[in-house]
């Protein structure tokens, strides 16, 4: 029997409380290296904290998350650490707005990975023409489009060469016509072979780009299936009632 390559991130019994509320109710999860996860569920079954949970922006009250191996655990110092290698995508862009969209992208390569100026501004680059917006380097944020703007956080991200990027409802906040350009850019992000999780109700980029559809309710995740299955064969109402109501 050869033995299996271990999942990029391994989660175990994951649990996480706001007060009584337990937001994360015993989640279990394997990520293979290069495998593109879509998580959807309704709103409140705990997306958004079990991303923050998977780079260290949360602390967990219960169970195991592993990141190659190591353990996330702030109290062993490594969330710090695992954090810079993990990419996140927010709803709401979080672009610094005072530093230009070059800056945007070569702050933390220079702080964090202590890049010089020339590395990091070539590595900026590189990924701002990678997302079709090298020709805005110069602008401000608030210069640009919503989707504009996205484009430029999946840059800055992708300039932390990332192990993992993790996506929470990156279109869901845009005009729909720009939506569009930045599926188009997790699409090619996907099919170059990144580590993705992406919490999204964009079902056509589940189809298009997953490799396994998570279904989260009441902080558990209550099945997880290929894009195929999981549209092709759907008895359970909670998931029916979601997919009815999104489309
Ligand atoms: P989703 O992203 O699936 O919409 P969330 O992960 O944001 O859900 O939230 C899951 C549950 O945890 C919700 O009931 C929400 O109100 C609660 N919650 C999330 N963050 C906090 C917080 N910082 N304090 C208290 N409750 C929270
Ligand atoms: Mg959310």
């Amino acid at each position: 029997m050869t033995e299996q390559a271990p999942p990029l991130v391994r989660v175990r019994g994951l649990e996480k409380r706001f007060g009584d509320y337990r937001a994360l109710a015993g989640i279990d999860l394997d990520i293979a290296r290069g495998e593109r996860l879509v998580v959807c569920g309704p709103s409140g079954s705990g997306k958004s904290t079990l991303a923050y949970c998977l780079n260290g922006l949360e602390p967990h009250d219960a169970g195991r998350i592993l990141i190659d191996g190591m353990p996330l655990d702030e109290e062993l110092g490594t969330a710090h650490e695992l954090r810079r290698s993990i990419g996140m995508v927010f709803q709401s862009f979080n672009l610094f707005p005072h530093l230009s969209v070059l800056e945007n992208c070569t702050l933390a390569p220079r702080l964090v990975l202590r890049l010089g100026e020339q590395e990091a501004h070539r590595r900026a680059m590189e990924n701002l023409e990678r997302v079709g917006i090298a020709d805005q380097a110069a602008k401000r944020p608030d210069r640009l489009s919503g989707g504009q703007q996205q484009r430029v956080a999946i840059a800055r991200a992708l300039c932390m060469r990332p192990r993992l990027m993790l996506f929470d409802e990156p279109t869901s906040a845009l005009d729909p016509e720009m939506v569009k350009e930045v599926l188009d850019v997790m699409i090619e992000l996907a099919q170059s072979g990144m580590t993705m999780v992406c919490i999204t109700h964009e079902m056509g980029f589940a189809r298009a780009a997953a490799d396994r559809i998570v279904f989260m309710d009441q902080g558990r995740i209550i099945r997880e299936a290929p894009p195929k299955t999981f549209f092709g064969d759907q008895q359970d109402p909670r998931i029916r009632r979601f997919l009815a109501d999104i489309t």
